[in-house]
């Protein structure tokens, strides 16, 4: 039964006008979300919560004018599993009771995939970067219905931006959602890798006392050159987080911050990425993958650096160069690397980076904590209100909107081919 029938009439009439030239609309069926989310936990749904709540934050993002998620409702538990496909990101009986229809599905890789299998009768697919549904030119070709694109989460390169445009696809992300989450997983492993923290642990884990087999490796981050490649959201959140820990913080960006932020949060600022990295012992990665950042740190790169330097990668994996790391961690020419973002995703269980020596990497989880979750799904029910009541979403969250790069994607993203691969993985 229909139990919301003024926003269906919302609905047919705004699909029926946004999809003029690209569907005929089914009245009856009101529209298809197709949500891509990761598997549950092998231990089965819903999981043992190690608390019983997540903290409620202030209204405003740190050191911004942006709030928080406005959805009119929250229908789902705070601090639960959304992500996963039990968890459907909370959207269940939100679309259910507005006669839309969800799917809800992890089986993304491949023509014979569930994700494929519903393209064609999508009107909105949902993926989070953690397990991107991969919406290349050819998946887009596929989805005559699909008019939104939303990224639970933030990072939309695995839309082709191009192709979304070409076919008047809005692309949409939950801006800031987990900005605070990634920083907070960046400065954890600065410490983890400087400290040697992962192989300790695997000695006392394994019942050992090995002191010496544990610091030989080990250092104080105090006194460390800490460089920060791009100073966004995360990258200044990071240094804020950072500076504490006196250590000489450095940094570069396209766009230089205010001398005020420079002073207040003590950074230094380098004029390009490779006089950056020569100049430091840490180097944290928060750009965006666009052209310019695309495979930028190369062996050539990287051998400027200081020897026993260490990367953390939070960002995108093909900032840099898979290989050159592998080799440069063998060589000590890196004295560490870690993150938790890989290419593809899911990273086969063969890629050289699960076996890399003095790496501390984790699968693409920084963003999806459980306090994220609540964020970004508050934010996805916020752009599909939006979306469903033929508003335009805030302009925050916009990457592709009418055909063209939008509010965030205007300013983040460039659409020559590579940065905005989309077919990442296939
Ligand atoms: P922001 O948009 O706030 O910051 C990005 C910064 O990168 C901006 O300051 C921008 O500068 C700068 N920038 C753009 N191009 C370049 C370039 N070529 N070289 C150096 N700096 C550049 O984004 P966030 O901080 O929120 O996120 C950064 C990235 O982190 C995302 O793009 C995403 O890929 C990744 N991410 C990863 C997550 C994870 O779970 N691991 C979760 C969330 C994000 P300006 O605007 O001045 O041009």
């Amino acid at each position: 039964m229909d139990r919301n029938p003024e926003a269906r009439e919302d609905w047919i009439s705004m699909v029926r006008r946004r999809g003029a030239s690209r569907s005929t609309f089914q009245e009856e069926v009101l529209a298809t979300v197709l949500c891509v989310l990761y598997p549950d936990p092998v231990g089965g749904y819903p999981p043992a919560y190690a608390r019983d709540t997540v903290p409620t934050l202030p209204e405003l993002y740190p050191d911004s004018e942006q709030t928080l998620p406005t959805p009119s409702e929250i229908p789902f538990t705070p601090g639960s599993l959304l992500g996963c496909v039990s968890g459907e990101l909370g959207l269940r009986r939100f679309l259910e009771e507005r006669g839309h229809t969800l799917i809800v599905t992890s089986d993304k890789e491949g023509p014979d995939s569930e994700f494929d299998r519903h393209l064609p009768e999508a009107d909105v697919v949902i993926s989070q970067p953690f397990w991107p549904a991969y919406l290349s030119a050819e998946r887009i070709a596929q989805a005559p219905n699909l008019k939104l694109a939303l990224t639970a989460g933030i990072g939309s390169d695995h839309v082709d931006l191009d192709a979304a445009m070409k076919a008047g696809i809005t692309v949409a992300e939950v801006t800031y959602s987990n900005s605070i989450s990634v920083a907070e997983h960046a400065a954890m492993t600065i410490l983890n890798l400087v400290r040697n923290f992962v192989p300790s642990h695997q000695y006392a884990t394994d019942g050992g006392w090995n002191i010496a087999d544990c610091v030989e490796r080990s250092y104080d981050l105090e006194g460390f050159d800490v460089g920060i490649v791009a100073a966004g959201r995360i990258g200044r959140a990071l240094a804020k987080r950072l500076k504490p820990f006196d250590v000489n913080l450095h940094y570069f960006d396209t766009h230089r911050l205010p001398e005020e932020t420079e002073q207040e949060l003590g950074l230094t600022f380098h004029e390009s990425v490779q006089d950056l990295v020569r100049n430091v012992d840490v180097v944290s990665i928060h750009s965006p993958l666009v052209p310019a950042t695309y495979h930028l740190f190369d062996r050539e790169l990287i051998d400027t650096m200081r020897r026993g330097s260490y990367i953390i990668n939070t960002a995108r994996a093909e900032i840099v160069v898979r290989d050159d790391v592998v080799a440069a961690l063998e060589s000590g020419q890196l004295a560490g690397y870690g993150g938790d973002v890989w290419y593809p995703q899911p990273a086969p269980a063969d890629h050289p980076w699960r076996s890399m020596p003095n790496q501390a990497m984790t699968p693409h989880i920084s963003g999806t904590s459980l306090s994220a979750q609540t964020r970004y799904a508050a934010g996805t029910i916020e752009v599909l209100e939006d979306f469903f009541a033929e508003r335009t979403p805030r302009q925050e969250y916009l990457i592709v909107d009418g055909g063209a790069l939008a509010g965030t994607g205007a300013a983040s993203y460039s659409t020559d081919g590579k940065a905005s691969p989309g077919s990442s993985g296939r």
